[in-house]
């Protein structure tokens, strides 16, 4: 009977997910994954997390996973699952599970629509219709950047790089990519390193996870290597570009412009990226419509019911994959 087993909620999650929970399971719910908050209770009881930690800018840390001897599952809402130790997880035997396939589509739309309103700079064409100067000043300038002609390198050719490909493809574009590993069955050219990739490019469009081993990759030489027309987009986290490198950049016209959805430390962003010229920025958006959001908060409790149900988990990240229910 699924109503006797104890799913817990730190932090804030996706109404639907929380509902959905709350008629499935007992569901408990405290304000953020702080080990200092779990009773003796639920020490006991706990068996399942449903947790949103990118949206929460918490991190499910193994301090909060030993409190919890009897956790089995964690099910992190959203594909990026770099606010949950799963490599911890994993030793521990527990698995950790996210949202892959439903939002691709979504973010790719994203991801497209940040990079025509950063080279045909669409916001500030507006503000300058709602500012009443197409009356006073005349037509805004024609943009000095223009998608025609563009080489395009993913940076992680993944589900949504993938996505983000076959649309700009259709667009006309050539597109390259850089992966730890190339893709099989892929015709997109391959870099071995993000530099090379970055030299061969004039646009950078950034979609691998966070964590580590992306921390601030793009910096102040991948930049220099997209070169003076460059744009670079990123819709993957906001650890991956380091910011201070990206200022300069702008400012000193080392790249032409930048889109970001994500930041590093959200949601403040820092005033140096806010004054930064040339640069559209979005409040971390990409999968964020009502329909997505939705499906993504299905999957995360399908998971916790199929774990729960049927002993198996239906989406778990890759180092979890190997833990089997008790
Ligand atoms: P995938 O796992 O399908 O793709 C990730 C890709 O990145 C893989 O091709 C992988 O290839 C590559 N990669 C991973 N690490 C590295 C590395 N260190 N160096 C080079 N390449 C690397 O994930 P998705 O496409 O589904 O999602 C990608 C990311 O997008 C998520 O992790 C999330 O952080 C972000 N995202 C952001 C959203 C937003 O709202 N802005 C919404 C959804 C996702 P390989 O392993 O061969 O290196």
């Amino acid at each position: 009977d699924l109503r006797s087993v104890t799913v817990l909620v730190p932090g804030k999650l996706h109404p639907h997910a929380v509902e959905r929970i709350g008629r499935t399971f007992r569901m408990v719910c405290i304000d953020q994954s702080d080990p200092a908050l779990v009773t003796a209770e639920l020490r006991d009881k706990v068996r399942g997390i449903a947790a949103s930690p990118a949206v929460d800018k918490s991190f499910l840390g193994a301090d909060f996973m030993h409190a919890l001897p009897n956790l089995e599952i964690i099910t992190n809402f959203g594909v990026g699952y770099d606010g949950v130790d799963a490599v911890y997880a994993g030793r521990s035997g527990i698995v950790v599970t996210n949202t892959p396939d439903v939002l691709t589509e979504e973010v790719a739309d994203t991801a497209v629509g940040l990079l025509i309103s950063t080279v045909r700079e669409l916001p500030r064409a507006e503000a300058w219709l709602r500012e009443g100067k197409w009356v006073s000043k005349g037509n805004y300038r024609q943009s000095p950047l223009t998608l025609r002609g563009r080489t395009v390198g993913i940076f992680g050719l993944g589900r949504i790089g993938l996505a983000i490909a076959r649309r700009l493809e259709a667009f006309g574009l050539a597109i390259a990519y850089h992966n730890r590993r190339p893709v099989e069955g892929v015709a997109y050219a391959y870099h071995a390193t993000l530099k090379g990739l970055a030299q061969a490019v004039d646009t950078l469009i950034c979609v691998v996870p966070g964590g580590a081993s992306t921390e601030k990759a793009i910096d102040a030489e991948v930049l220099a290597a997209l070169g003076k027309e460059g744009v670079l987009i990123n819709i993957g986290r906001g650890t991956t570009v380091d910011d201070d490198a990206l200022v300069a950049a702008l400012h000193g016209g080392v790249i032409a412009a930048a889109g970001l959805d994500v930041f590093a430390e959200e949601p403040n962003i820092p005033p140096i990226l806010l004054d930064a010229p040339n640069m559209v920025l979005l409040p971390h958006i990409a999968s964020a419509s009502v329909h997505t959001r939705k499906a993504m908060a299905d999957l995360c409790v399908d998971n916790l019911v199929s774990w729960f149900s049927q002993g198996k988990a239906l989406t778990p990240v890759p180092e979890t994959r190997h833990v089997k229910a008790k």
